[in-house]
């Protein structure tokens, strides 16, 4: 399992100021009263990820994500979110990157869509998707599971709990992979 160390936020949500959580070994939770960003928080993770849904990031469109203005404060135009991944045991693959730290990075401009890079490097989505499919995490990954998504894991069909057992597996990446060299 690679280890997330460090979320940075900048323009996202209600985190307008630059903020950055260290995510240390042993982390069980985070605390807050509501309306706090905690959602906001596992949301950036999800979005930094490669999340394509709007809707699933609680938006009406991408651009949401973006800092909207409050009273006192002016809108933003860009958001910016960044991952950092101890990579010391090389759990991510090294066509990506063969070093001991990965940051993956995600940047939305209004109105002109979202870039990625991995350690500096431009990247497209469905690169950062497979990244963190390879190593058994992602947006859609059985290791978030969102308010409400309890009582639809439930009542899921046999073939999208299927979908859910293969992630907890570890093979979707196997998927992902074989969809991207059917694409070529
Ligand atoms: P709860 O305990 O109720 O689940 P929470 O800590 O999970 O609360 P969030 O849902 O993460 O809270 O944060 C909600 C806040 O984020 C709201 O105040 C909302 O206005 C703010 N917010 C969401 N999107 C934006 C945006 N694009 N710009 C500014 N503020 C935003
Ligand atoms: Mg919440």
């Amino acid at each position: 399992m690679v280890h997330f160390t460090k979320l940075r936020l900048h323009g996202f949500k209600s985190f307008v100021e630059t903020t950055e959580l260290a995510i240390q070994p042993g982390m069980t939770g985070i605390v807050g009263p509501n309306g706090c960003g905690k959602s906001n928080l596992v949301e950036a993770l999800r979005w930094v990820m490669g999340e394509t849904s709007a809707k699933r990031m609680r938006g009406g469109e991408m651009d949401d994500v973006i800092f909207g203005g409050t009273g006192n404060r002016p809108a933003r135009n860009v958001a910016e979110v960044q991952l950092l991944l101890d990579n010391n045991d090389r759990k991510v693959p090294a066509q990506f990157n063969n070093a001991n730290e990965i940051e993956i990075s995600r940047r939305i401009d209004r109105g002109m869509g979202s870039s990625y890079k991995v350690n500096g490097s431009e990247a497209r989505a469905r690169d950062v998707q497979i990244l963190f499919a390879d190593v058994s995490s992602g947006a859609h990954s059985t290791a978030l599971v969102s308010q409400g998504r309890i009582g639809a894991i439930i009542n899921a069909k046999p073939i999208d709990r299927r979908s859910l057992l293969e992630e907890a597996a570890g093979i979707t990446g196997l998927h992902s992979r074989r969809h991207e060299a059917e694409l070529r």
